[in-house]
């Protein structure tokens, strides 16, 4: 789930590359009619990708679509048209969004028609809203769907039962029903080969992602983050052009450390890093520009995200590897940040306010998703306990521009980064600081 072509924010050349990697895959999805390439609906995590393109499948993720929407304004007449054609206010409104771009004529975000899908690849990661999801897509087109259900990591680790039900899965239904649609016979090598790309990909990611360590941090690994893993979470996993992506990103973020450089902000570069914050949730997309100048004008750098971690967590040493290529898939699947469950969450980010010497952490509490949302204060509670570093709680949407209140939101960042400022000058006691970051900086709900 990224942002990659919607605004321009970021003006390294890596940018322009993925923007045009972007352009392209919408063009192909636009003109699949004439070229005959076919698609597969599916979501991000838990995506197959690198098995879609050993079939010749064109992925299309309902999610990033919605959220690319949102980022251009459309949204709120996709979300109003679903909900006069009956889905409830209290539906994600990535699924209203969705649905209302589909029944206004299913023009993806770039203007070009996105096509029907020869196949519905439901990868089932924790979110029972996926189910119902392709259940109302089922309804809308005449097309196989096969479901892969991933098992959720309750016991926070797992198990080789675990591995073998996803293997099984996709040997004896998902594969065959992709042969089937495209007429096309697995060729296992072939996998092992785009899984080789994607390891070398992921590897030039994490470096990206790690180079936040330094100080000044060369990037923002949320605002920014989301452009950064744009190829690696959608369309490009295991192709030559995410590695010649992740490749080229690598060398300009080594070159911003080299130079004692900050990230790019959105009204250039930064001057002062202040506040170092790892922060947990998706962004609001219909505000993103404005959500991100609230970090950036009092100095605030995000040095570590969970979101990041929602199409894969590499950064814990996960890589794909070639040489055990369905096992691989399903690890990975059940990998996702939204299938670790609470107490692995909780170390995660832990982990994240340590290793980044980060000031605090802060959540975006977003009304839609159940799957981020569930169990948030907790968390807050538990990662200030682990770490001793206050935390913070704003509440916002994804693409429903109703939810995002910017004075609101404004108010409590500020309290939240006067908070850090007096811990560190010595004013007031750690645990003092702490329940103002709870109550007062973020409040509970
Ligand atoms: S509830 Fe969350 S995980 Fe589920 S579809 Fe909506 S945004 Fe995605």
């Amino acid at each position: 789930m990224s942002a990659s072509t919607a605004t321009d924010v970021r003006k390294d050349a890596s940018q322009d590359r993925q923007k045009a990697m972007i352009a392209e895959h919408f063009e192909r999805l636009a003109h699949a009619g004439e070229s005959g390439e076919k698609c597969a609906y599916t979501f991000v995590p838990g995506n197959l990708t690198e098995l879609l393109h050993c079939f010749g499948l064109l992925p299309v993720l309902p999610e990033i679509n919605a959220l690319q929407s949102g980022m251009r304004g459309k949204s709120r007449d996709y979300i109003s048209l679903a909900e006069k054609l009956g889905h409830s206010e209290d539906v994600c409104t990535y699924v209203k969004c969705d649905f209302g771009m589909m029944k206004s004529g299913n023009l993806g975000p770039t203007g070009g028609s996105i096509p029907p899908p020869d196949v519905l690849l439901l990868s089932y990661t924790g979110c029972f809203t996926f189910m119902k999801w392709f259940e109302i897509l089922q309804r809308e087109y005449d097309c196989p769907m096969v479901m892969l259900h991933v098992p959720y990591q309750g016991g926070g680790a797992v198990t080789d039962n675990m591995r073998r039900y996803v293997v099984d899965q996709l040997r004896e239904k998902v594969i065959p029903v992709l042969e089937s649609v495209t007429g096309k016979k697995f060729d296992e090598d072939e996998l092992r080969e785009r899984l080789r790309k994607s390891a070398q990909a992921e590897e030039d990611f994490v470096h990206v992602l790690e180079s936040a360590r330094h100080r000044p941090s060369p990037i923002d690994a949320y605002f920014g983050g989301v452009y950064y893993i744009g190829p690696i979470f959608t369309a490009f996993r295991g192709t030559d052009a995410a590695v010649d992506y992740y490749r080229e990103l690598r060398a300009e973020v080594d070159e911003r450390v080299r130079n004692g450089q900050g990230p790019v902000l959105p009204d250039g570069e930064l001057k002062e890093e202040r506040f170092r914050i790892v922060v947990e949730g998706p962004p609001n997309w219909t505000h993103f520009r404005e959500f991100w100048k609230m970090f950036s004008d009092e100095g605030a750098v995000v040095v570590a995200s969970t979101y990041t971690k929602v199409g894969g967590v590499y950064d814990l040493g996960f890589r794909h590897d070639p040489d055990r290529p369905l096992e691989t898939l399903a690890d990975y699947c059940m990998g996702c940040y939204t299938n670790l469950n609470l107490p692995s969450r909780v170390k995660m980010i832990s982990q994240y306010v340590r290793d980044y010497q980060a000031d605090g952490f802060l959540i975006n509490s977003v009304k839609s998703c159940n799957s981020f949302s569930a169990g948030q204060l907790l968390i807050l509670r538990e990662v200030e306990n682990a770490c001793g570093r206050p935390g913070g709680f704003v509440e916002s949407d994804l693409v429903d521009p109703r939810y995002f209140s910017a004075a609101n939101i404004k108010n409590r960042l500020e309290s939240y980064f006067q908070m850090i400022e007096q811990k560190r000058s010595g004013g007031g006691s750690p645990e003092g600081a702490d329940a103002g970051a709870g109550g007062g900086a973020g409040g509970g709900r």
